[in-house]
């Protein structure tokens, strides 16, 4: 095997093609990323970037002399536009034709849009690149009025940023509580009230039903008759993966590009790792992940499985938050059916709160307590037996390990 391609240019395209030299892979590794930037980071751009506080060049995953001296051929603008299965090509965007001997689709998601009458109005925001942060970061001036549409972790972040950035902000979601795809009720509850205590409104249960301005959106009515006049929006409803190059090339595909687990696409030449990627294990629904800890460790072991290591992958459930000054952690299943629920009480608004079920411990979130989450995490890998409330009463958790 002499070729490894990797299409994509974030954390999951870098990791791999670092891996790949690190695992002793001496042939010829090439990334083709369609943006005009080096590999960056993306959690800094809703945090530290956005409020000023790092500046966008520090969030730089693969630098070019790095790339250099790894001999990875990295290639900035440069989009992979197909993918030829039967003559083992990716054809670019400039008509070059690449060929490969393993392939890894490694192509993110994106921010999904929203249609409609926010459509083309020139304040109004996604924030998926480092661009989108960019402009969004002009944007982040004291007293301005930012309305937040959506409360997920992009929406809620940017408006926790704006508020520490002397801005007003609200937040507009459809749903009945925040995060409703990955926090349990309880802690929704828990982080809305973080919110409002440092002055973000949140209306749930609440649509948009006009928006007003010509060039830019001046004002909103939501569905609870209010009315708000706002300078910023930003619109944070969810990511879609980039599959369909996947999906022209006839690989399975479905919410993603599925993949088995060891990574291999229904292609066994083609590998699939990061956002993009919906792993199937056995007869289970594929899951895709939209997360950092997951998108490293799953490219890492499609490298090594690239060059034949055939190891299986374990979902890496890890996931973390910043708002304001709260960090959020979790790991696991939090939401278990029939499990049981234990909290224990941290200082002031902190707790941990783990999922049980039967005696063990299958997940866990830390609320503004991220020292526990290294604990917990041995706790759950040495498999723990929950026989008792220690888990609440313990003075020190680590004495549990
Ligand atoms: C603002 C923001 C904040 C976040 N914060 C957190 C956080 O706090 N905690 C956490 O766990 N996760 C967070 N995430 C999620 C995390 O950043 C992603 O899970 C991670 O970036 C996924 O990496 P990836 O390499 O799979 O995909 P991406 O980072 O999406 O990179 C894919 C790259 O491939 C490029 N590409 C796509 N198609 C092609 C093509 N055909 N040819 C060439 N290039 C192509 C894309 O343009 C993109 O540059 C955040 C994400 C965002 C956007």
């Amino acid at each position: 095997m002499e070729r490894i391609i990797i299409i994509g240019g974030g954390l999951a395209a870098v990791t791999a093609a670092k891996t790949l030299r690190t695992e002793g892979f001496e042939g010829a590794v090439t990334i083709l990323s369609e943006e005009r930037h080096l590999p960056y980071d993306r959690p800094p751009l809703s945090k530290a970037v956005l409020q000023g506080a790092a500046d966008a060049q520090s969030t730089c995953l693969l630098k070019a002399e790095v790339a250099q001296n790894l001999a990875i051929d990295l290639q900035i603008n440069q989009r992979a536009e197909a993918i030829d299965r039967d003559a083992q090509v990716v054809r670019l965007s400039s008509s070059q034709r690449l060929p490969y001997d393993r392939l890894l689709i490694a192509t993110g998601s994106r921010a999904r849009t929203l249609d409609g009458p926010f459509e083309g109005k020139g304040n109004v925001f996604y924030l998926r690149t480092i661009d989108d942060a960019e402009c969004l970061r002009a944007q982040m001036v004291p007293g301005k009025r930012l309305l937040s549409i959506g409360a997920g972790w992009i929406g809620l972040e940017v408006a926790a940023t704006a508020r520490k950035s002397g801005m007003e902000a609200v937040v507009v979601e459809l749903a009945d509580r925040l995060c409703g795809r990955s926090l349990p009720p309880d802690v929704g509850v828990a982080l809305a009230d973080v919110h409002r205590s440092n002055g973000t409104v949140i209306h749930l249960n609440t649509s948009i039903v006009t928006v007003g301005g010509e060039d830019q959106v001046e004002s909103v009515t939501l569905s609870n008759g209010e009315m708000l006049a706002v300078d910023v929006v930003v619109i944070g409803i969810g990511a879609i993966a980039n599959d369909a190059i996947a999906r022209e090339a006839g690989l399975e595909t479905g919410n993603g590009v599925i993949v088995d687990e060891f990574l291999r696409t229904s292609d066994p030449l083609i590998y699939a790792a990061g956002d993009v990627a919906a792993m199937r294990v056995g007869d289970g629904q594929p899951t895709r992940m939209e997360s950092w800890a997951n998108a490293q460790d799953q490219a890492a072991a499609a490298a090594r499985n690239m060059l034949g290591k055939k190891e299986p992958y374990a979902i890496n459930t890890w996931f973390w938050s910043d708002q304001y000054d709260l960090n959020i952690q979790m790991i696991g299943d939090n939401q278990p059916e029939g499990g049981t629920i234990l909290v224990r009480k941290g200082e002031g608004r902190s707790f941990t709160r783990f999922a049980v079920i039967g005696d063990v411990l299958v997940g866990a979130i830390c609320f503004g307590a991220p020292r526990d989450m290294a604990i917990v995490r041995r706790l759950i890998s040495k498999g723990y037996a929950v026989t008792d409330d220690s888990l609440i009463t313990a003075t020190d958790l680590r004495k549990l390990l």
